[in-house]
């Protein structure tokens, strides 16, 4: 009798996703399937499609999926990561997959107090634990920064008046902003970076294959359509 599963689907070997899946329109849970979603989570499994692998996703702090790559827990961490210096000394990353950036927002009530982010300068900036945003969040508020285990944290602490500005990157903030009037993002993008995905350091064999399906989906337009279908553009 013919099998359900092609040889091929059998054979191929499944890529370990690190993720911190609250990170919405990147990689967050819907509500109605309770299935991983999201710009990076449709990337990620067109790339494991197109270079032989299965992709099996697992939700873990953001700050633990570096540590997780490095202990060989994960194959991959995708999860919006900036590719910065420090984290290059830690784990490789693919070319990126996302031109990314931090923005400051406030409660929309103080938005006439707050109007650039040079306003927020020794206040209390609060961010999620690990990113880049923590590093902008100390620089801004020096020892007053807090930080949260994600992003949704940390905006909730923001609305009940524990922080008075929240640093993330600029697409979440937005998603954020869409759902409550609460917020007011400051004008102004507080950096430029590009996110990629990681691997353990010295892992070519998975990076080349991540790159490689990369760089063909960037060519045939999967890339584009993956982007249009989560920002519209
Ligand atoms: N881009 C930010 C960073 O790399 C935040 C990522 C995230 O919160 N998932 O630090």
């Amino acid at each position: 009798m013919a099998s359900l599963y092609t040889a091929s689907a059998l054979a191929a070997p499944t890529l370990r996703v690190g993720s911190e899946t609250t990170f919405p329109p990147f990689e967050f849970v819907d509500v109605k399937t309770k299935q991983f979603v999201g710009y990076e989570i449709d990337l990620i499994n067109a790339v494991g499609k197109k270079a032989g692998y299965n992709i099996s996703v697992q939700s873990m702090g953001f700050d633990a999926i570096i540590p997780a790559l490095m202990t060989g827990t994960v194959d991959v961490g995708v999860s919006g990561m900036t590719i910065t210096p420090e984290r290059k000394k830690k784990v490789d990353f693919t070319v990126p997959v996302f031109k990314g950036g931090l923005v400051a927002v406030v409660r929309q009530k103080d938005a006439a107090a707050y109007k650039t982010p040079a306003a927020i300068k020794g206040k209390q900036v609060c961010a999620q634990l690990g990113t880049t945003g923590q590093l902008k969040a100390e620089e801004i508020s020096g020892k007053k920064a807090r930080t949260f285990n994600n992003a949704a944290e940390a905006m909730m602490e923001l609305r009940n008046g524990g922080c008075d500005a929240v640093v993330a990157d600029k697409p979440v903030i937005e998603y954020f902003l869409k759902e409550s009037r609460y917020f007011h993002e400051l004008p102004t993008q507080l950096t430029t970076e590009d996110w990629g995905f990681a691997v353990k350091k010295g892992n070519k064999k998975v990076l080349n294959a991540l790159n490689s399906a990369l760089v063909s989906l960037q060519k045939d337009g999967t890339v584009a359509k993956i982007h249009k279908k989560w920002f519209n553009n």
